[in-house]
């Protein structure tokens, strides 16, 4: 078993690998940026190192400073977590060849996925649903583009190969502006990404996010834990999740849950990844596979009783999985709210000190997050501060316990989203379950 862990990360999910890690008696160093001394994993951990100021691109983002951090604490795994480098092949390169191990997916399967138009084809050849689209980037035959859309039908999205984090995409309602479109798109992503490919997609007009948890080890096994929804969601930032998604039924979710377990093992694909679909109409459509441990990743081990980071630490040591496909039992519905230090109307930051913090608690409710009284959100980073979720026998049993929840909590300080969860917890089309993924900007009058 890897024996000391350095966490590349911060904030609660730098708090939630430490926490795995102890339980499992594994050692951990935490790095930090300078503004984050009092970070609540940094006060905990075994061995801390500073990497660098504020700005991430000087710290998190910072690979000599973090695999240096590793050498001079003998580490011997290191765990990105999510977002900064954990979909970074290249830092996960250079944390292998420098001799630690990468608590994650090997480079080569990063930078598959990476890769729309590769990760894309990839799945076709697994058998994975993906939308209809162009077979491949998009040449630069104005005619030939014509075609391709019109057999496609509109409206069209044009998708940078590159592209992430819901940018370098295009939506076209008519042949008139296509070839403009193509052009724009192809100059922003070559801007953004430094790649210019582009390919084309049907526009899917009220689709639900809804994607499925894997877990592969090193010995060709890998299974899925079931799916989650993501639908309700303000600038493609998620903003609450729930597992299993309203409404998809066991054979579906057997059917396309199968599917992604033939991807990963066609992949040679270990650790934890994200296979993401929208879903309309009672069909799934493969948009993007994320090489990570995700941030809504407890409401799927609330609902299957496994450790997901537990798992990722013990396929990092080489330890086949702990349990097999038939032992994964759904239970219960489990939905997740991701507290943010921000107005809850304008949605701008609410960095500062927090006064006063009451977690809530009680039966099926788990707090997830680093904060503390006294504690102080720095401006330079994500504004998430906290996940709260609640668990229930239903789903109903489930939302009542998250209403209490978001009565219960009080942070003090600083401004929160907390107002706008406990009214989106009152919107019947929510409590009856599969919005789209438009309706929060809609309802909330943002588009
Ligand atoms: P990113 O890597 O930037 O997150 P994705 O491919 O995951 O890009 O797409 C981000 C979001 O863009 C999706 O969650 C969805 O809201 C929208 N989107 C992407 N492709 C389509 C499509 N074909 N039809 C409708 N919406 C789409």
């Amino acid at each position: 078993m890897l024996d000391k862990i350095l966490i590349a990360n911060r904030g609660e999910i730098a708090l939630r690998i430490l926490r795995a890690c102890r339980e499992m008696g594994i050692k951990t160093v935490a790095v930090h940026s300078t503004a984050d001394n009092n970070l609540k994993h940094v006060l905990l951990a075994d061995e801390t190192v500073c990497i660098g100021p504020p700005p991430s691109v000087d710290s998190y983002l910072n690979m000599p400073a973090i695999i240096s951090a590793a050498e001079v604490t003998d580490a011997t795994g290191i765990h990105p977590g999510y977002g900064f480098l954990s979909e970074n092949a290249d830092f996960a390169e250079r944390v292998e060849s420098s001799g630690f191990t990468f608590i994650g997916p090997k480079a080569d399967a990063i930078r598959l996925m990476g890769d729309k138009v590769s990760a894309i084809r990839a799945m076709k050849a697994a058998g994975v649903p993906c939308v209809p689209g162009s077979d491949g980037p998009l040449g630069n035959d104005p005619d030939e583009n014509l075609r391709i859309a019109r057999d496609i039908g509109y409206p069209i999205i044009i998708k940078a190969s590159g592209g992430g984090g819901g940018r370098g995409m295009r939506v076209v309602y008519s042949e008139a502006s296509l070839i403009s479109a193509i052009t724009v798109t192809k100059a922003e992503a070559r801007a953004a990404f430094g790649n210019d490919v582009v390919y084309m997609e049907k526009f899917l007009e009220k689709p639900r996010h809804v994607e499925f948890q894997l877990l592969a080890d090193t010995h060709g096994n890998a299974v899925h834990l079931g799916e989650r929804d993501c639908s309700m969601q303000r600038r493609h930032q998620k903003v609450v999740e729930e597992a299993p998604a309203p409404g998809i039924t066991e054979e579906q979710r057997r059917q396309i849950g199968e599917r992604c377990v033939k991807a990963c093992l066609e992949i040679g694909y270990r650790s934890a990844g994200t296979f993401e679909f929208l879903y309309e109409d009672g069909e799934f459509y493969f948009i993007e596979m994320n090489t990570r441990l995700q941030v809504e990743h407890p409401v799927t081990e609330m609902i299957t009783g496994i450790d997901i980071v537990r798992e990722q630490l013990r396929i990092a040591s080489g330890e086949p999985l702990s349990f097999k496909q038939e032992d994964v039992k759904l239970h219960g519905h489990a939905i997740e709210c991701r507290i943010n230090a921000e107005d809850p109307k304008t949605f701008m930051p609410s960095p500062g000190v927090i006064t006063v913090w009451h977690p809530p608690g009680g039966p099926g409710i788990r707090m997830e997050s680093h904060i503390y009284s006294g504690y102080k959100v720095p401006p330079f980073y994500d504004s998430m501060i906290g996940k709260l979720i609640a668990h229930g026998e239903t789903r109903d049993a489930a939302f009542a316990r998250m209403k209490n929840a978001l009565v219960e909590i009080v942070i003090e300080g600083i401004k929160t989203n907390v107002p706008l969860h406990q009214e989106i917890f009152q919107h019947a089309a929510f409590q009856a379950g599969g919005t789209d993924i438009h309706y929060l900007e809609k309802r909330l009058g943002l588009t």
